[in-house]
């Protein structure tokens, strides 16, 4: 199994070997790590190499940090995203909820790192809050991005949207929320070559374990969930969305 999306740099530096060791315990053996500026990218980058074979990078700007993302950073951007293990660019996007990056920076911000990904032949892991006509408008500016929309919230008309472009949904522990109808919804109608499942650990922990930390290992407890809102066995689900996450992360498109 597969958590296409975890936070592992938030975590203390001596958990996170013992959070992939109780992740393989329950069978998931791959974690993909998005960055989200400058106070992780250059960990972020590295944590292939450190930690092992499983384990992955996306290094990006989250729109939170948009403002931060000045030539320095871009250049440094640039350099790391040729180091092994680094998979994508993310997490980028927009985030109208806090707005702790003004809406112009996110979005120069979020084009230039959409253009950085496709010139170097990268899929995009991508953050959406309270923004999706102005996060679908700058997408279609894009045509033939690869990505994922991660802890997709859009039901399941928006997952219609984002499978139009060619892109993946992301499905977090949100889907085992009481207020998760609309997940719900996007993952009844996603078709399931393009599903992907996530914890966003250490955020979104899933029930029944709500209000603690989540990691990595609880992936399972959203893919359960993923399995029986679309009548699957947890089998079938897990080879479609471990299949799918080697299809857009590690089957890389080579820069013309
Ligand atoms: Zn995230």
């Amino acid at each position: 199994m597969t958590d296409s999306h975890a936070h592992l740099s938030m975590f203390p530096k001596d958990q996170r070997r013992l959070l992939l060791d109780e992740a393989q315990e329950q069978g998931v053996s791959r974690v993909l790590v998005p960055a989200t500026g400058r106070e992780d990218l250059e960990e972020v980058a590295h944590l292939p190499e450190e930690l092992d074979s499983g384990v992955f990078a996306a290094l990006g700007f989250h729109p939170h940090q948009a403002s931060e993302l000045d030539s320095g950073w871009k250049a440094k951007l640039e350099k790391l995203l040729a180091l092994p293990g680094v998979v994508a660019v993310g997490e980028i996007g927009l985030d109208y909820h806090y707005m702790n990056s003004p809406k112009e920076d996110q979005l120069k911000a979020f084009r230039w790192q959409l253009r950085l990904a496709q010139e170097a032949g990268l899929p995009v892991v991508l953050h959406h809050r309270e923004a999706w006509g102005d996060f679908v408008v700058v997408l279609q500016e894009h045509p033939g991005i690869r990505g994922v929309a991660h802890s997709f919230t859009e039901g399941a008309e928006g997952a219609g949207v984002m499978v139009g472009m060619g892109l993946y949904v992301g499905i977090s522990g949100m889907v085992t929320f009481p207020k998760g109808e609309n997940v719900r919804a996007a993952v009844r109608a996603c078709p399931q070559e393009r599903l992907l499942v996530e914890t966003d650990a250490p955020f979104l922990a899933p029930v029944p374990h709500r209000g603690q930390p989540n990691r990595p290992a609880w992936v399972r407890v959203v893919a359960e969930r993923v399995a029986q809102e679309r009548q699957v066995t947890l089998a079938e689900l897990e080879a479609q969305t471990d299949a799918n996450f080697t299809r857009l992360f590690l089957e890389r498109e080579k820069p013309a």
